[in-house]
């Protein structure tokens, strides 16, 4: 059994962090690999050439050949005491010598012979002599030099050790970016989200629509002024576009967009949080007029006696946030804008005038909205003439935005993978029992006897579904496997409601019930099969949140019970109420699922000829439609016993 809300839909994972930091990490290791491979063929050409390549000889015999008309030497170089010579037949020094002892080397009978002379005399005393030229006595640097070369390659592995293990251990822990907040900026290069790209929601985008202007013309409210709210919360279910909407804000305002998500600061060291949040806030401010979006802000601000006594870490990184916007001036033209499902979580204090004032609610689409999400989301791709958006809308009540952009995808991916040119309406209608349920699972062998008991059970379904008054009526069952479930019955919602009667609720468990009990009927007590746990699960579920959340317990009518389902208290707090009113829920909803299954039983007892009809149709056609449907359900009669008394 199943009924037509998308459940279990895989969500997307967030989004990995922020690269800027890794980024700068590869340049800087590249960049220090480069110099480290640079000072390395430095260090071997010259000390090669210096030790390999010049022959040291004594100061005595140098003076004594650079005044000899045959010594052979071209040039001599002196720096400071070092003697570079250079030889008639070589363009560069292959001898080395030292001064020793006192006086200069003039002193010690170096003389230049050629000086003074010029023209045709200067040539052929060169031609002899050699030309010595004193340079600038560079030999303290030289000693530097010589010590920095040695020490340096020691000094650069041993840093480059250290960077290599710090890296080791960041990939381990992350401490790397202590401090540092990964927001991500979604700058002008990133692909904008405007309002166009975001479906529905007129209202959330008129309310916006005021963020947007002050962005853009700051000095208009402030002339006037104007308060400029610094806190805007977006509130709704996951999946309905809050995050997109935020960043549709900064698109429309065209202003830089720093995003961080609440689960994020959860996994840090302490005192870490706090240190983004200031980091964040900073660099927003350095931007302004931005955007600062804080995504699942109920992961860091949770109320705090719902906290269970875990959690100082957040509270710090609570409080951080919460100082940095009481620390706004009002031009500073940063908005902070924060999204959660869970606003009946949040700490009040964030709710506070100053801070999250401003509240936008982000709701489930609505039939004609759901057909303006389908419809962005199938722009662009390939569609057949088929394709019908609008009966896609109508089925998917209770689907977020997200539902509705994964059913889409699914489609395309479905056309591709069964070869179509484009998406046909049976690739729509595919993708959206796989995003309900899971694939088909045609390869999953039944047994004749499995595939019987699975047509009896769909069958009791749809037939209690039917027969009971307020339920919705049945559009499609089938037998072939899909997910982890051997068949489906599906309700068509016929419109979209905000409420549900005690009557429609009481109906939809007898439904759920009707598969194992007509399993029951057919094949006796025994061959009760595992087949329906996710239909108890269901009522389980339902059951107990008719009681403790509804008010809709026979005995316990208007009275409700905190649960740890609204987070009003949590495994370490215990439940806030005696054991007795403990048992008396237990009671209730024990009581709402007998009442169930005792009706589903009425209904089906009362309608065997119809149930056997009905399991013998989809053993031999596996899938009915509502039209097929229709000829054998109406046969059907409500009996009294299943009757509620209203
Ligand atoms: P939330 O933050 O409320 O959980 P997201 O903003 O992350 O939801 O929505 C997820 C995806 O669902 C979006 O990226 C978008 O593709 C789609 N989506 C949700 N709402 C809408 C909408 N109103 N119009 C168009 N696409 C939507
Ligand atoms: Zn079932
Ligand atoms: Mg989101």
């Amino acid at each position: 059994m199943a009924d037509n809300l998308p459940k279990n839909i895989p969500k997307k994972k967030p989004t990995g962090r922020n690269n800027t930091n890794n980024t700068s990490n590869t340049v800087r290791s590249i960049l220090f690999s480069f110099i480290l491979i640079c000072f390395g063929a430095f260090l071997i050409t010259n000390v090669s050439y210096r030790e390999a390549e010049k022959k040291e000889v004594p100061i005595s015999d140098v003076i004594q050949r650079a005044n000899n008309p045959d010594g052979n030497i071209s040039k001599i170089t002196v720096v400071g005491s070092t003697l570079d010579i250079t030889l008639k037949d070589n363009d560069k020094p292959t001898e080395t010598s030292r001064k020793d002892g006192a006086g200069t080397l003039y002193d010690q009978g170096l003389v230049n012979h050629c000086e003074g002379l010029s023209g045709d005399d200067l040539k052929s005393c060169e031609e002899k002599y050699p030309v010595i030229e004193y340079k600038e006595d560079v030999n303290a640097w030289g000693i530097v030099f010589d010590v920095a070369l040695t020490v340096l390659p020691i000094i650069a592995l041993v840093v480059f050790f250290m960077w290599v293990m710090k890296q080791a251990n960041a990939a381990n822990n992350q401490s790397m970016s202590f401090g540092k907040s990964r927001a991500r900026l979604y700058g002008p290069d990133k692909k904008k989200v405007t309002f166009k790209d975001v479906a529905g929601n007129e209202s959330a985008k008129q309310d916006l629509t005021e963020i947007v202007d002050f962005l853009k013309s700051p000095k208009k409210y402030e002339k006037l002024g104007a308060k400029i709210p610094r806190g805007v919360l977006l509130a709704g279910d996951p999946g309905t576009g809050k995050t997109l909407m935020a960043r549709a804000v900064a698109g429309e305002a065209d202003v830089p967009f720093f995003s961080i998500s609440g689960s994020e600061f959860a996994e840090m060291f302490v005192g870490v949080g706090a240190s983004r949040v200031r980091d964040l806030f900073s660099k927003a401010k350095k931007n302004a007029p931005s955007i600062i979006f804080i995504d699942e802000i109920d992961a860091v601000a949770h109320k705090r006696d719902a906290r269970g006594g875990a959690g100082r870490e957040d509270e710090q990184t609570l409080n951080q946030i919460l100082v940095e916007m009481d620390g706004f001036d009002n031009d500073s033209g940063v908005i902070v804008m924060a999204a959660t499902n869970r606003v009946d979580m949040l700490d009040k204090a964030l709710l506070r005038p100053g801070r999250f004032d401003r509240h936008v609610n982000v709701t489930l689409p609505e039939r004609k909205d759901r057909l303006e999400i389908l419809k962005v989301h199938f722009k662009g791709k390939p569609i057949e003439e088929d394709v019908d958006l609008e009966a896609l809308a109508k089925k998917t009540a209770g689907s977020s935005g997200a539902d509705l952009a994964n059913i889409a995808n699914e489609a395309a991916i479905t056309a591709a993978r069964e070869g179509h040119k484009a998406i046909s309406n049976s690739d729509v209608v595919e993708a959206f029992e796989r995003v309900a349920i899971g694939p088909e699972r045609k390869s999953k062998v039944m047994n004749e006897k499995e595939r019987k008991i699975t047509a009896y059970h769909e069958a009791g379904h749809a037939i209690v579904g039917h027969v009971l008054p307020d339920s919705d009526p049945v559009h499609k069952v089938t037998i072939i496997p899909r997910g982890s479930t051997g068949g489906v019955t599906w309700f068509l919602p016929p419109e979209d409601r905000s409420y549900k009667s005690i009557y429609e609720l009481k109906d939809i468990l007898a439904r759920a019930m009707g598969g194992r009990v007509a399993e029951k009927l057919i094949f006796g007590t025994d061959a009760v099969t595992t087949g329906a746990s996710s239909d108890l699960r269901n009522v389980a579920e339902l059951a107990k949140s008719m009681i403790v959340e509804e008010g809709m317990g026979s005995e316990t009518r208007n009275l409700v019970f905190p649960s740890e389902a609204t987070g009003y208290y949590t495994i370490t707090t215990g439940k806030p109420y005696s054991e007795k009113t403990a048992e008396t829920i237990d009671g209730e909803i024990k009581k709402l699922s007998s009442e169930a299954a005792a009706r589903a039983e009425s209904v089906l007892k009362a309608n065997k000829a119809v149930l056997d009809k009905l399991a013998e149709e989809l053993l031999a056609h596996e899938t009915l439609e509502e039209a097929e449907l229709e000829p054998i359900l109406k046969n059907t009669k409500l009996p009294e016993a299943a009757k509620l008394y209203k």
